[in-house]
């Protein structure tokens, strides 16, 4: 196996999984990059929303494909907040990217296939010549199908949209748990039968429902995945 800094790690699964707590402790542990993919999904349609291209519940996508190149998106270090944030040309964007209608829009956005080669592309040239933690969707199954460790992260849609519930309380944004729900169902629906790159566990990749989990007990979990896959390749 590779150098620890050099591993490519892919997280996917449903939303609102944990993927990226558990992502963003594993980037922690081994000094990775943390790769937040459906951040750049959402910068998308933030982007849609804001340029009317997002126009009575319904994307135009005569505009999007024609607009696609001005969409910059950066993922930048804070150093004072210490946390990876996702800036749309040139305004951070970070906390507006949360909140149930860019979800919502996310999700559908991403399935226009010609946003999804954009996205690939950036993902990829943000991990040329490094080892990365990132998560998503189709990490392991289109952007690094060659991905050294490959997890697909799930848990019951009640237990994730009680955990995401919570969240937003904290986060001071107001929702109802059932909102929070049918919002998540949407998503699973959305993200398992579109066309371009549905969701789905590459073949290669191993299973972690973490309903019953905490953070700790799934570290353990992957520390040893990892001791065992360093064994076999040693
Ligand atoms: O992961 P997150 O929920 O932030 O992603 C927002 C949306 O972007 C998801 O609902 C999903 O539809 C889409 N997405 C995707 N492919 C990825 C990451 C996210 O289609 N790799």
């Amino acid at each position: 196996m590779k150098k620890t800094e050099d591993l490519v790690i892919a997280i996917d699964g449903h939303s609102s999984g944990g993927k990226s707590t558990f992502a963003k402790a594993i980037a922690e542990k081994l000094g990775l990059t943390y790769v937040d993919s459906g951040a750049m999904y959402r910068a998308v349609a933030v982007y849609a929303l804001e340029n009317q291209i997002i126009e009575q519940g319904e994307i135009r996508r005569e505009k999007l494909l024609a607009e696609l190149d001005e969409i910059g998106i950066e993922i930048r270090f804070s150093k004072t907040r210490e946390r990876y944030e996702t800036w749309l040309n040139g305004k951070n964007i970070e906390d507006e990217i949360r909140g149930v209608e860019v979800s919502k829009w996310a999700s559908t956005i991403s399935a226009v296939p010609e946003v999804r080669v954009a996205m690939v592309d950036l993902q990829r040239k943000i991990s040329e010549n490094r080892g990365v933690v990132m998560d998503g969707r189709d990490i392991g199954t289109v952007v690094f199908p060659k991905a050294d460790v490959k997890i697909f992260l799930t848990a019951a849609a009640e237990v994730r949209a009680e955990r995401r519930y919570r969240e937003m309380l904290e986060k001071g944004l107001s929702v109802s748990l059932q909102e929070v729900l049918d919002n998540i169902n949407l998503r699973d629906h959305q993200d398992s039968t579109r066309t371009a790159s549905p969701l789905k566990p590459a073949e290669d990749s191993l299973d972690l429902d973490n309903s019953k989990m905490t953070l700790e007990e799934q570290m353990d979990w992957f520390e040893k995945l990892l001791e065992k896959k360093r064994g076999i390749s040693r």
